[in-house]
């Protein structure tokens, strides 16, 4: 039986695996042998250069940094997003991609390997347009299903124009535990995920929000990924958290301050002690502002 409950430390405690399958039967569902996927929105992006980008709703963690959280968290999902065949997603994105002349769609927003028979039969289209052979698709995810189960490889390398960009939380399973409160032996199954993905040679991103890593932990991190591949490096890409409103009200809330970060309001990289001095006076200027309901950020 799944629960979420409080440690003494006042820490969440879930299994992801099995909150996935929760998430799941929420966000999914088969009709006549369609897998519909409950989306948020489709828009167009400047990512990667652009992209044309399906966000999904729900996921198996609970990231502190996570912008996109309260669409997330299984109590909203429910009432919050629409359900979408995988014909009207894949035609949604292309066509989205040829307006704006992107070369990239992309699934992001929650975690798109819950439910990932409707990824297989989004892809399915996407391949069978060939009028559109240019187009890569990026995967966005945390990999933790991935490396719970190598078939989720497997199928992916069915599509040669697949990218997949799995997104570490922390560097550490301590970090990991941080991050998303969830016990960090889960943090190999990140791991386990590139591995999985390295070996069958599908094209792989690993992404790190450095500003939780620490550099011993950053430095054992590069030490393992070099284990399984050499020129793994020119494979890692570096993200800084993004300050919104409601991820300070996380942060704040968890006494949690990256060493690095940006106010995405204005554009502005933020370093060492600034970081924590920003979020301190930003969740007060929420606090006491008469126009923002903080419990609701
Ligand atoms: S894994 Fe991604 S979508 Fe899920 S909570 Fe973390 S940052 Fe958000």
């Amino acid at each position: 039986m799944y629960r979420i409950e409080l440690n003494e430390e006042s820490t969440i405690v879930y299994d992801p695996i099995m909150l996935s399958k929760i998430v799941e039967e929420r966000v999914m569902y088969l009709d006549n042998n369609r897998f519909f996927r409950k989306y948020y929105r489709f828009r167009a992006t400047n990512f990667y250069g652009g992209s044309a980008t399906g966000d999904v709703i729900g996921c198996n963690l609970y990231c502190k940094y996570c912008w996109s959280l309260g669409i997330n968290k299984y109590s909203n999902l429910k009432n919050i997003g629409f359900y979408m065949g995988p014909e009207e997603a894949a035609l949604k994105l292309l066509e989205i991609a040829a307006k704006n002349n992107f070369r990239y769609i992309r699934l992001s927003g929650g975690e798109p390997t819950i439910g990932f028979n409707h990824v297989i039969q989004l892809l399915k289209m996407v391949n069978g347009f060939t009028s559109f052979n240019k187009i890569r698709f990026i995967l966005e995810t945390n990999g933790i299903l991935i490396g719970y189960g190598k078939e989720y490889v497997e199928e992916l390398l069915k599509f040669p124009f697949v990218i997949v960009r799995v997104s570490l939380k922390g560097c550490s399973p301590d970090e990991f535990k941080t991050i998303t409160g969830v016990c960090g032996e889960f943090y190999e199954y990140q791991l386990k995920a590139i591995e999985y993905l390295f070996e069958y040679n599908v094209d792989t991103i690993i992404a790190v929000t450095i500003g939780f890593c620490s550099k011993e932990s950053f430095t054992r991190l590069i030490e393992r990924l070099l284990r399984i591949r050499e020129d793994i490096i020119y494979r890692i890409e570096l993200e800084v958290a993004k300050l919104y409103p409601n991820v300070i009200k996380m942060l704040y809330e968890a006494k949690l301050f990256p060493w690095i970060a940006v106010d995405p309001k204005e554009n502005i990289l933020l370093r060492g002690e600034d970081v924590e001095q920003f979020i301190r006076k930003r969740y007060k200027e929420y606090r006491e502002s008469d126009h923002t309901d903080i419990s609701k950020l």
